[in-house]
């Protein structure tokens, strides 16, 4: 089977043919049907994250159905359609028990190989870039047969990571003012989480017009250009004198600052955006003096099991958008040419589809 590696950042992807082992107890077999090119996946190329081990097999968000389960797996079986989580949940750690299993403590986020390629091991943790995966029956959210998948895979990561940061995690209440830094497809759904949450205000800032303009389809209500204009001045000025809520979707420590300096006394800042391996924020310590909360939201605070149901549902009744969230698909062969659209803001999401 084919699979996206990663060799070296700053060098293309290689798409390769790779051996695929058989799953392990606890583990299932999935045969990917729709992958989200999420820019997570980006940072590795780009050098703002360092993987883990490589060459590491690329991709995290994603759906499919079930190939083959391995021993001990009881609530899955194959034929059952599959979003993947970010994360696996053992459902008995203390985050796991008090309703927070994105950050379960049992399973280690740690490079794995149960593939080679040309006889050498390639590393991955929970791969989509592929046209099969192993992972974690624990990693898995089983949904039912009449899932589109190749649009419900967005819900993997990008859906859940932006919803969730407004929903589960800041609560945002109805009313609300908000501001969203960066509008690329987790920052839409930051929006899309806004909307739903019935904020009074969502205001949206990008350097892209393209991404402001996909902000107003998702129910941005204002909207910055941070190319042309200081946003925290806007931002300030549109919410007479700060915002009740900032997200920081873009994964920069200067874009954390400009958050919380752009939320009013009271006001909360939530780092959402994926930051550089190993470098700090920064923030002025009155500004938190005066009742003001930096907090961080990991995948959106997600109960998966639970959440992606949820977001389906929505979906069904036409209350959040994701179809509108895929600029385009393409065939796994062109991973290269969909991070190029991504680094030059010409897409949301562009979704990987497998035959
Ligand atoms: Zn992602
Ligand atoms: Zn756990």
């Amino acid at each position: 089977m084919k699979a996206a590696i990663l060799y070296q950042p700053h060098a293309p992807i290689a798409v390769k043919d790779v051996e695929i082992e058989d799953p392990q107890p606890d583990e299932l077999l999935l045969d990917i049907v729709g992958a989200g090119v999420c820019h997570s996946d980006y940072h590795y190329v780009t050098g703002h994250r360092t993987p883990r081990r490589m060459p590491w097999v690329m991709g995290h968000e994603g759906a499919g159905i079930v190939r083959s389960v391995g021993a001990g797996v009881r609530t899955i079986a194959p034929g059952d359609k599959i979003i993947l989580s970010l994360d696996a949940m053992c459902g008995s750690c203390r985050n796991c028990t008090n309703g927070r299993p994105a950050l379960c403590e049992t399973y280690p986020f740690e490079a794995m190989s149960r593939m080679t390629q040309d006889g050498e091991p390639v590393y991955h943790v929970r791969p989509t870039f592929v046209e099969q995966t192993i992972v974690l029956a624990d990693a898995c959210v089983k949904v039912p047969d009449d899932t589109p998948l190749e649009q419900a895979c967005l819900i993997s990561c990008a859906v859940i990571t932006g919803i969730g940061a407004v929903v589960n995690r800041a609560k945002v209440e109805t009313g609300a003012s908000m501001a969203v830094f960066g509008c690329g497809g987790v920052g839409l759904n930051v929006i899309q989480g806004g909307a739903l949450a019935s904020a009074g205000r969502i205001i949206a800032v990008d350097t892209v017009p393209y991404k402001l303009e996909l902000a107003e389809q998702m129910g941005a209500t204002h909207f910055i250009n941070s190319a042309q204009e200081d946003p925290v001045q806007r931002i300030k000025e549109i919410t007479g004198g700060g915002a009740d809520y900032a997200f920081e979707v873009v994964g920069f420590p200067a874009i954390v600052r400009q958050a919380i300096d752009s939320v009013r006394k009271t006001g909360t800042a939530v780092v959402v955006g994926v930051q550089p391996t190993g470098q700090d924020v920064s923030v002025e310590g009155w500004h938190l003096l005066e009742d003001r909360t930096l907090m961080g939201a990991f995948h959106g605070a997600a109960r998966p099991r639970i959440d992606f149901l949820w977001i389906l549902n929505l979906y069904k009744q036409g209350k959040i958008k994701l179809d509108e969230l895929i600029s385009r698909y393409r065939p796994l062969d062109e991973i290269n040419e969909a991070f190029e659209d991504m680094s030059q803001g010409k897409v949301a999401r562009t979704v990987l589809v497998f035959d």
